[in-house]
């Protein structure tokens, strides 16, 4: 059998090929509608200008385009022809994007036209064969190739363990690294999802979130695509026209920003949220008090909550039927079916229920490695095949886990360890506090000292000293903060994920 993760996804489009798969809700296509007949010619079409190339096998096509149908359109064709998918953040610069092709050495690039210049410059030099250009408008030379393609092509052949993408880490916390995703790592998360989350043929969701993410990319599109069910597609995230569109769809996906994002609009009523079944918010921290507001605002809409990584796709999921238990804030829930996670205390012992300690993982879902770093990928694993994800967290007597830090942003103080998200918990209840992140500083007595930067929350101004020393009534001494600085935003990659990297180099000679 082809386990060409195309072919599980076009067998799952629906009988009728001329309903509407795809709705465009905004930029230069609004009001356009895509029918599932429109996805399989459009990535046949493209797929065969890939196949006209004569590319080596397993060559990589990069993809640094604004977000568009057709961009997903090439992303599906690069699957069906068993090239290898490597999507980049539209917003890197000519030194990230060098790096990239450097590091990854893909044999086709898609760029946005107005990059063309720079970009095509930097690809030739790193051994790119061919430049392409993809415009939101559907203008551009990859769209002009692809029109003279036949539109009928027939999946490539391709094994469970072979290539399917590769995507950058984030690299909030250091160097940028390539996850190698087969198509049975990205197929099996797909359907597991699929089961959990109650993936109906008659669901709508709103596709809000950036595609060259696992987020938006794989858990967003695959669950839509798997399930047969139509997605209203926006290009850019705007608050109040993707809560007008709850009134026609069933599930929304979004990052912890976007919740807060639409808190902000007096639109958010019950009756707004009414007809969604389904609200689920990932790979950052979702606040106590976004869940919380989330439930009043919605008419006791309950976010779903879950976590996982570039590297391992989805891990963990808040229950979504009743039966299997409630949704809880500030946790990430249990394991989802088929994967294991478990909590280890420096790689020698399992941690009791509640115990912090590092989450490793382990299951169909798991990368093969990282791109061209054998070392990285071997000191990554457990002599006995677990992923050290870097998480650090713990698991309650009921199986649900929660996530404490990224184990590099542990801060040790004077031989104690200070979990970031803990004290950011507190300080986030106090009063005049909107968000904080907790980071550690190089000191001389301390090795590392703990502060916190907040942001206030409107028309408020809390007073650094004045939060410090409600802290010192709560919590031990050691994790209250020696120092706070009060910003007006924290730095976030696009993901809503904070850079706390950027925040220590800021801050870092503080106490020198
Ligand atoms: P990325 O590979 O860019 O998707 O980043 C994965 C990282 O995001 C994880 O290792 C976690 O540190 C973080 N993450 C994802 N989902 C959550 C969540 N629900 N809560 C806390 N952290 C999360």
């Amino acid at each position: 059998m082809n386990a060409n993760l195309f072919a599980a996804l076009q067998g799952a489009f629906p009988a009728d090929l001329d309903g509407c798969a795809i709705e465009c809700a905004d930029g230069p296509s609004l009001g356009l509608r895509y029918s599932w007949r429109d996805l399989e010619r459009g990535s046949a079409m493209l797929a065969n200008l890939l196949l006209s190339l004569d590319l080596p096998a397993g060559s990589r096509i990069a993809a640094q385009t604004a977000k568009s149908v057709e961009a997903l359109m090439l992303y599906l064709a690069v699957l069906r022809a068993g090239y290898v998918y490597l999507p980049l953040n539209p917003a890197y610069q000519a030194a990230e994007l060098d790096f990239f092709l450097r590091d990854a050495e893909p044999a086709v690039l898609v760029c946005a036209g107005a990059n063309f210049g720079w970009a095509s410059k930097l690809a030739f030099l790193a051994g790119t064969r061919y430049v392409f250009s993809l415009n939101e408008d559907r203008s551009g030379s990859l769209l002009q190739r692809a029109a003279s393609m036949s539109d009928e092509h027939s999946i490539a052949e391709r094994a469970d363990n072979d290539l399917a993408a590769i995507v950058y880490t984030s690299g909030t916390t250091g160097r940028s690294k390539g996850a190698l995703l087969s198509h049975a790592n990205l197929l099996s998360n797909a359907r597991t999802l699929k089961d959990l989350w109650g993936w109906r043929i008659d669901d709508v969701l709103i596709h809000t979130l950036p595609i060259f993410h696992v987020h938006g990319l794989f858990v967003a599109s695959h669950g839509a695509l798997l399930a047969g069910a139509k997605m209203i597609w926006f290009n850019k995230f705007e608050p109040r026209a993707v809560i007008a569109r709850f009134a026609e769809a069933t599930v929304l996906m979004g990052v912890p920003t976007l919740y807060l994002r639409m808190l902000g609009e007096a639109a958010l009523t019950p009756a707004a949220c009414a007809p969604m079944r389904l609200f689920i918010s990932g790979s950052a921290p979702l606040l106590l008090d976004t869940f919380t507001e989330w439930r009043r605002r919605s008419g006791q809409k309950t976010i779903l909550e879950r976590y996982g990584m570039s590297e391992t796709l989805m891990l963990t999921s808040n229950p979504y039927r009743a039966l299997d238990g409630d949704r809880l804030g500030g946790t990430v829930g249990p394991a989802v079916p088929g994967v294991e996670v478990r909590v280890s205390k420096d790689g020698e012992r399992l941690c009791a229920p509640g115990e912090i300690g590092a989450i490793e993982v382990r299951g169909p879902n798991v990368f093969a490695g990282y791109w061209r770093m054998p070392e990285k990928t071997q000191a990554e694993f457990s002599a006995d095949g677990w992923f050290k994800t870097g998480d650090v967290g713990f698991c309650d007597a009921n199986g649900y886990y929660s996530i404490v830090g990224r184990s590099k942003d542990l801060i040790i103080s004077g031989g104690f360890n200070v979990y970031p998200a803990e004290i950011e918990g507190y300080l986030n209840e106090l009063d005049g506090v909107a968000e904080s992140a907790v980071i550690g500083l190089p000191h001389a007595d301390f090795g590392e000292a703990v502060v916190a930067v907040l942001v206030a929350k409107p028309n408020q101004s809390p007073d650094g000293d004045a939060l410090i020393a409600k802290l010192k009534r709560q919590i031990a001494g050691f994790k209250v903060p020696k120092q706070v600085f009060i910003v007006e935003e924290l730095p976030r990659n696009a993901m809503g994920k904070v850079q706390k990297n950027r925040l220590r180099e800021q801050y870092r000679a503080w106490f020198a």
